[in-house]
């Protein structure tokens, strides 16, 4: 099942929203968890200076060594620094809070949009022979999401069930158009995923079915419930696909893999 062995390379995918809070981690870590069940290399880029994607998937604040930081700031190659998560086949770019300077420190860097682009560019890389590369966006549109997008061939978009929820995304589809003028004219929306959904709540019914009808086919068809095995998993380092795998949210993530495989076989993104 694997494509490991076609050696083309790795699908980049952001995981963006500028706002906090609205499932950007959870989802990185489980559909990297659901991605590699189904037999995919996958590497996960932690972008967020809180390093919750590293802690989620293993990689304790002690053992972090270097980590994405050196990646933008020391030309550090990914080889170099990328560690083992619990689970087989999910490979960590670690990061903590050193990234919070990142921005700032990289100020006057003539290539300073694109230093992720050309990390996950780099022949040792891409003789990793990795199939999925997620990357975990902090919540901002900071020069740390632009790397991302100028690097992603995609990017997902979590939505939290909420009221507002769809607010904030157009100015993230601004961003995306012009990073797309810029710097990255392939970008591409691989999908805005609607997550913590309860079906119970008429709120969160109504804020999902504003978002299909504004937003029609980019909406991804799985919708992530609110399951609380999902919210205990990472104090287990564990995606909820190991630490219940018969629980609702586990059982989600693997449709949302699903859907990102098929959309690759297709070479469709919306
Ligand atoms: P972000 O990375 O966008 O800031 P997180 O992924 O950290 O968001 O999620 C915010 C909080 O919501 C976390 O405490 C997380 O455990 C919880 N959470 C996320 N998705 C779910 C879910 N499907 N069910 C229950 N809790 C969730
Ligand atoms: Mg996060």
């Amino acid at each position: 099942m694997s494509e490991s062995n076609s050696r083309r390379s790795p699908k980049v995918i952001a995981v963006a929203n500028q706002k906090g809070g609205v499932g950007k981690t959870t989802t990185t870590i489980n559909l990297a968890a659901g991605l590699s069940e189904f037999g995919y290399k996958v590497l996960v880029i932690d972008f967020d200076p809180q390093g919750n994607a590293s802690t989620g998937l293993g990689v304790s604040p002690e053992a972090r060594g270097k980590t994405s930081y050196d990646l933008l700031l020391e030309q550090a190659l990914i080889t170099d620094l990328c560690q083992n998560s619990t689970v087989p086949g999910i490979s960590v770019c670690p990061a903590n809070a050193d990234l919070a300077s990142a921005d700032i420190e990289l100020v006057s860097s003539e290539k300073r949009s694109f230093l992720l682009a050309d990390a996950v560019s780099e022949a040792s890389f891409l003789a990793a022979g990795f199939d999925f590369v997620l990357v975990d966006c902090p919540p901002s549109l900071s020069l740390l999401t632009v790397n991302a997008l100028v690097a992603a061939e995609s990017v997902l978009v979590p939505l939290q069930s909420e009221f507002f929820a769809l607010e904030g995304l157009s100015q993230l589809m601004l961003t995306i158009r012009d990073i797309r003028k810029s710097a990255n004219p392939r970008l591409r929306i691989e999908g805005v995923l609607i997550t913590m959904a309860d079906s119970r709540n008429r709120l969160s019914q109504q804020v999902e079915a504003d978002a299909r009808a504004n937003l029609g086919d980019m909406v991804f068809a799985t919708t992530i419930p609110r399951n609380v095995r999902v919210s205990e998993a990472p104090s287990f380092a564990l995606p909820v696909l190991q630490y219940d795998p018969t629980s609702k949210g586990a059982e989600a993530y693997r449709r949302l893999a699903l859907e990102v495989i098929s959309r690759r076989s297709s070479g469709r993104a919306a």
